[in-house]
Order: structure tokens, then sequence, then C-alpha cells
């Protein structure tokens, strides 16, 4: 689906077997910036190779113009077939420093962070050919840039890219909104980052990883939206925490998923890492700021 003059949208479903009798339906959006070359923002799961190139040779351009391949951050759904279009393509892959371990390491990714169906859902580890920090302004066409702004929160070394030409705003998983899947490792810097997103000015158009496209008046509405669920999660996490037996992380996750009022499916062992992430950050602060 074309969404501005250079950008193009493709919505990936797939599953994940969060255990043998449980299965998520989830999706993800693949960002197809097409100029003179065509530059990719992410890349799906695995095995999404075939519905990207089909895309982009249905709007009548060529797969061998996949200059690049600018990643938001390193998890499953957005690294997942950046090797095989790497290797089809001659594509240079691009993600923040703070990922590169786990873009160039699957493996190592899949021991520190246990996705469950993460085999499934990554083709393999990618030689990363630069790296970005905050700030970096990539010139792809006479009048098309990116600039990356570092939104760490949903992982370390998250980054939304600007194209300011057009207004649009890349935001990835950055944005939470009301009622998604709990997943972050930091919830005072993903809310920070919503603020950052929030500010800058001139924003047209809020594309998301996890949202249909999002225009003008509704995207502060977004953000806005995304700050409450954070603080909503904050309140969750402190009300089982207080109450409840915190000793199983499994046991913790489903408590806070049904206070949330969201669907069991959700209790998994990425919510669990969420809001484990969140309890360490309580019981580690010495002045209970957290607990407001
Ligand atoms: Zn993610």
């Amino acid at each position: 689906m074309q969404i501005t003059k250079n950008i193009h949208a493709l919505k990936i479903p797939f599953k994940v077997n969060i255990s043998p009798d449980k299965i998520a339906e989830r999706f993800v959006y693949v960002y197809i910036v097409c100029g003179k070359k065509i530059w990719l923002i992410d890349t799906g799961v695995a095995g999404s190779k075939k519905l990207i190139f089909d895309y982009i040779e249905s709007i009548g351009k060529s797969i061998c113009d996949i200059e690049s391949i600018f990643l938001t951050h390193s998890h499953p759904d957005h690294v997942g077939s950046a090797k095989s279009i790497k290797q089809e393509c001659g594509s240079k892959v691009y993600v923040h420093n703070l990922e590169r371990n786990w873009v160039e390491d699957v493996d190592l990714q899949c021991a520190q962070r246990p996705v469950p169906g993460f085999k499934n859902l990554v083709e393999g580890s990618v030689k990363v050919d630069g790296v970005l920090k905050d700030g970096d302004i990539i010139n792809l066409d006479e009048n098309l840039s990116l600039r990356v702004i570092h939104t760490p929160g949903h992982s370390n070394g998250s980054v939304a890219y600007l194209i300011r030409e057009e207004g649009s705003l890349l935001c990835g998983d950055a944005v939470l909104s009301s009622n998604q899947m709990p997943v972050f490792d930091d919830l005072a810097e993903s809310i920070n980052s919503v603020k950052k997103l929030d500010k800058i000015n001139d924003v047209e158009i809020l594309l998301s990883s996890w949202d249909d496209p999002r225009k003008g008046g509704q995207i502060h509405d977004v953000f806005e939206d995304s700050v409450n669920y954070f603080t909503k999660i904050q309140q969750a996490v402190n009300k089982i925490a207080a109450k409840e037996n915190i000793s199983d992380p499994a046991e913790f996750c489903k408590d806070i998923i049904s206070e949330l009022k969201l669907p069991p499916v959700m209790a998994n062992p990425v919510t669990a890492r969420t809001f484990q992430s969140v309890l360490k950050k309580i019981q580690s602060c010495k002045n209970c700021c957290c607990r407001n």
C-alpha cells in the first residue's frame, strides 16, 4: 500500500508458537522507501523476502535496487529476513550500535532474549555494514533523507527514522498503544522516547511497526495514549508486586496481564521479561519514585 510519495507499507502477518497449545497471531509492518533506489525499513520475520520482492515487482520496481536495509532494532520480526535479502540483493545493513551484536549473532540474542519460536522467526545472523547513532542524517536521494532518532526503551538501541522532506516518522516498536502486548526493556526510557518523538515538529504521518498509519491530529493522541498505557502498566506491576508472591515470574506475569484485562495469550515469556524489568527497577529504586 502506497502511503506517501516515497513510502510503501507492507503488512506481514505471522504466527508465534508460544507453547505447543498456544499460538499468537501477530503482524509487523515493513516500510519500502522508493526513490532512485529502494531502501527497506526492517525486513519482517523469516520468509518475508518473497512478500517484499513480490510487492516491489508489483509496483514496477526491481529488487536489484534494494540498496540498504535500515533496521529499527534487532528483534526477530524486524531482522528476520535480512539475511536472504542481503544475500540476494547485496544490500547494506544498518542498525544502532547497541543492537549490532544481536543482529550479527542471533544465537546470542536467542540465549539472552529467548522469544518463543525464535528459530522460526529469524533466518540467521547478518553482517552489519554500518552503525547508527542519534542525529545521524543519511542522504538517500537529492530530496530524501533519513534522520536517526535514538528511542531506547523497547530495546537499548531502538531507533526511529524521520524523513523530514515528507514529514514521515517511522517509529519501529517505540510506541506501545493501549492493549498491545507489553514488550519493552525499560519503562522509563520508553516513556521518554515517546515524549521525544512527540516533540518533533511537522510530523504528518506516523508509521509504526505494530499499528496502521496515523495522520495529522491523530499522531499526538497516539503518543499520549502510549504514555498513558506505559503508566497503567507501571501501576499494575506496582499493585501486583505489593500483594502477590512474586517469586514466580510466569505467575506474576499472568496476574499483571489479568489486571490489565489483556488476553491470556499475552502472558508469555516475552511479557514476563517486560514485567520483570519493571519490577527490578521498583526494587532497586531507593526513593521509590517508581511507585507513583
Ligand atoms: Zn521489537
